[in-house]
């Protein structure tokens, strides 16, 4: 009998701490500040109704309070982290729900921005280019007088058809003209996708093994806008200038999706450049059609100065 009466003895025992710890619970939810004015805002609440939903109450004194003290997103105590509760009371029944907190709702925002620019293998001043630091030399006034031109029109008529093809000698800011572009089409939440052209190819090839080729050129094909950097610098198979470069490019025409290209040659060495493959020989006519939607997805602008890099 012993063992049975202990426990008994037990249960009773903390039975009596939880009807005390309740009660005091009960005490400390009412007599809170802000319980205090949602209540005697809602002066028609029963008894029985207030009773009913102490954990409602308390859990909203708790979390409320913590929500107060918060001063970034990161620092939040709330249980769901960035949500503030909402005490609120519907055909007199008290309800309780969360809603997200100023903390949170500013970093979905920069989240949504930040994801605005996707890029594979850019350097990093690359993705931090902005048009306040592109020098005004007199070389390059008029393809800043250009990119300024774009981002106007885009502002005003929505995303022109054709993107440019930015060509001449290494370190003269080609690829850091994509940069700011796209820094600037991310402020009027429109998304770019930046791609070095190398790592490109080498990507692609290496998506073979995870099947996942065609979802990776359906990708290029539908973002806002496209940028291959350095195209002209990678060695290209006849399969990927005409099987993925070819109808990423021709897809995008169709589309009137603009595309933007920075290249040390100019579109007519281009040509050249991709009449020669990995397969050997010379193919004229198959270069030549990826010229013309090169041709149809942007606008050539040379771009001619001193060598930034040291
Ligand atoms: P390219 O693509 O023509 O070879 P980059 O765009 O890579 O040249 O520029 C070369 C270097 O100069 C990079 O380090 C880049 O950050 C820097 N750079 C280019 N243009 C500017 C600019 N307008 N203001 C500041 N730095 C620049
Ligand atoms: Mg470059």
């Amino acid at each position: 009998m012993k063992p049975v009466q202990s426990s008994l003895k037990k249960w009773m025992q903390e039975n009596e701490n939880f009807k005390e710890r309740h009660l005091q619970m009960k005490e400390e939810t009412l007599n809170d500040p802000k319980i205090q004015r949602f209540l005697s805002a809602h002066p028609n609440l029963s008894e029985q109704e207030i009773d009913v939903n102490l954990n409602k109450l308390y859990e909203y004194k708790t979390q409320s309070i913590q929500c107060s003290r918060c001063s970034s997103l990161d620092s939040c105590k709330n249980v769901l982290k960035g949500y503030t509760p909402i005490l609120y009371v519907e055909n007199d029944k008290i309800h309780l729900a969360y809603e997200k907190c100023q903390n949170r709702l500013v970093y979905e925002q920069d989240q949504e921005k930040h994801d605005l620019i996707q890029s594979l293998y850019m350097p990093k001043d690359i993705l931090q280019a902005s048009i306040g630091k592109v020098e005004n030399d007199e070389k390059r006034r008029p393809a800043i007088r250009q990119l300024l031109q774009f981002i106007e029109q885009t502002r005003s008529k929505g995303l022109p058809s054709k993107g440019f093809y930015y060509y001449g000698p290494f370190g003269v800011g080609k690829t850091y003209f994509l940069g700011v572009l796209a820094n600037e089409l991310k402020k009027q939440n429109i998304s770019s996708m930046l791609i070095y052209m190398p790592e490109f190819v080498r990507e692609i090839r290496d998506s073979f093994k995870d099947d996942s080729v065609n979802e990776k050129i359906n990708y290029f094909k539908n973002a806002d806008v496209l940028m291959l950097d350095d195209i002209g610098a990678e060695t290209q198979s006849a399969w990927f200038r005409d099987e993925v470069l070819g109808s990423i490019l021709q897809y995008r025409m169709m589309e009137r999706l603009p595309v933007f290209f920075t290249s040390n040659y100019n579109m007519d060495q281009l040509e050249e450049q991709l009449a020669v493959t990995t397969r050997g020989g010379v193919e004229k006519v198959k270069a030549g059609r990826i010229m013309e939607r090169i041709r149809q997805v942007s606008e050539p602008v040379p771009l001619f100065s001193r060598n930034r890099r040291r």
